[in-house]
């Protein structure tokens, strides 16, 4: 059991329609009642299409909305099928996922997520920013080097840090069930937190009711970011109780 103050963020990636924001009921319900709210911060990342009728059935919730990626640019432009970060913050997002390893591998550059960081807080959104290492730098053990070209590059020339929370997640581990282990993880996140000094650190990849029970026992994490089991609120509601547990 913790008694940290804990992030729960999930991210629905592309799915769900104005139909599944119905079943949120169960997480608003749940989250009243659960004697340790007050220590923990729920995020729903939907997307785009849904933050606002999303914001809308969760006001006065306490559960927040943010948003899954934005374009770089900070003011209206002619940029065919894209948002920015203002667009998303007007319509109810308060925090932003950036990084994830599904945009780096559609050719999100370092750079660029740099520069989506920046705009996103200065229209006002908390970041939460993605980090990881493919398993082909895993199984070269250069995973130290990589998160920290990332963090570098990522986070150059950014002085509000603290509106920036960092996401540990390996690629090999994101949708496959995989995990690392407790020791590998611990130590992972020790180094992203001494190098980010201030900042929140989350894990994230395949966290599910089963695992989380031995996520839990890694003592230095911030919170979780998880993807596939928060699209159902059942089973969401339960890694957040055996955290507890
Ligand atoms: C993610 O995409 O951020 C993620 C953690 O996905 P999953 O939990 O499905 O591995």
């Amino acid at each position: 059991m913790t008694n940290k103050y804990m992030y729960f963020i999930a991210n629905w990636k592309m799915f769900g329609g104005l139909k599944s924001i119905n079943s949120l009921h169960k997480v608003v319900k749940f989250f009243k009642n659960f004697k340790k709210n007050k220590s923990i911060k729920i995020i729903y990342c939907p997307p785009s299409t849904l933050i606002r009728p999303m914001s809308k059935k969760l006001v006065n919730s306490k559960i927040e909305v943010g948003a899954q990626n934005c374009h770089e640019h900070e003011t209206f432009g002619a940029f065919t099928g894209s948002i920015n970060s203002m667009m998303l913050r007007s319509v109810g997002a308060k925090y932003i996922i950036l990084g994830h390893s599904e945009n780096r591998q559609s050719g999100e550059t370092d750079k660029l997520i740099n520069l989506k960081i920046k705009s996103a807080l200065k229209s006002g959104l908390k970041v939460i920013f993605c980090i990881g290492e493919t398993l082909k730098e895993k199984r070269k053990k250069i995973t130290k080097q990589v998160l920290n070209k990332q963090i570098n590059l990522g986070l150059n020339k950014i002085n509000n840090k603290n509106n920036v929370i960092v996401a540990y997640e390996p690629v090999w581990s994101i949708g496959t069930g995989l995990i690392p282990k407790n020791n590998e993880l611990y130590e992972i996140i020790n180094f992203i937190k001494k190098k980010t000094k201030k900042n929140k650190i989350l894990y994230g990849g395949s966290v599910n009711a089963k695992n989380i029970e031995q996520l839990k026992s890694i003592n230095n994490l911030d919170g979780y970011l998880i993807g596939g089991a928060s699209q159902d609120p059942k089973k969401f509601i339960d890694i957040i109780k055996k955290t507890y547990n």
